[in-house]
């Protein structure tokens, strides 16, 4: 059975990794003492390359590492990889919120995406990233309790926000989950 090393502290995302890579031959652990690495990249797809690959020069087994943000259209893709700390402090969730709005006062144009990239590294070489997407638009006010970061303000296509799902409705249909399937299927064939 190949073992996957997931490069994060973050007990709620190695749960779900571990579920849904739970039907593959795949033992999914968290990084033994992992680190905080630097977010340096420009792009989603950098950030979780420099972490994988950083990490995977440190075991022999496989290293995985995500990044992730919502990007605005009308702001030319803002947050981004900014999205932790967009108003100055990294996780004032608040912070960021009012900043947004603030930034988006009078702006008809509120589409935007979550996305997550997942780096997939073994031995100090990057071997695939894979990148998960949910298109939504940006509401006027916070709404709901759930979740976390952008949640309250991410309109999904049911017309609820992301922290108005249940956390089980929102692993369904989220960025990451996204990205995570597309993982899994790359390491089932990777299997075969
Ligand atoms: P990280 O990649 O987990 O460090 O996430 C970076 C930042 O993106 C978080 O601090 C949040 O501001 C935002 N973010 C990423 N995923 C989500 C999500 O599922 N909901 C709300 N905000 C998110």
């Amino acid at each position: 059975m190949k073992t996957i090393y997931i490069a994060t502290k973050n007990k709620h995302k190695i749960k779900e990794i571990q579920d849904i890579l739970d039907d593959i031959n795949i033992n999914a652990q968290p990084f033994p003492n992992f680190a905080n690495i630097a977010e340096t990249g420009t792009t989603f797809e950098e950030n979780a390359a420099i972490k994988a690959l950083k990490l995977s020069l440190l075991t022999q087994e496989f290293v995985i590492a995500d990044d992730s943000g919502l990007e605005l259209d009308a702001l030319g893709g803002a947050p981004g990889v900014h999205s932790a700390r967009y108003a100055g402090v990294h996780g004032d969730d608040k912070g960021n919120n009012a900043k947004l709005l603030q930034d988006m006062e009078g702006v008809d144009d509120r589409r935007c995406r979550f996305v997550c990239v997942i780096a997939l590294a073994k031995e100090g070489a990057v071997i695939k990233t894979f990148r998960g997407e949910i298109q939504g638009t940006l509401g006027h006010k916070e709404e709901g309790e759930n979740g976390f970061g952008y949640d309250p303000l991410f309109v999904t296509n049911s017309g609820q926000t992301m922290a108005q799902l249940t956390k089980n409705e929102k692993n369904d249909i989220s960025h990451r989950r996204l990205a995570v399937e597309k993982l899994k299927i790359f390491l089932k064939h990777m299997e075969n």
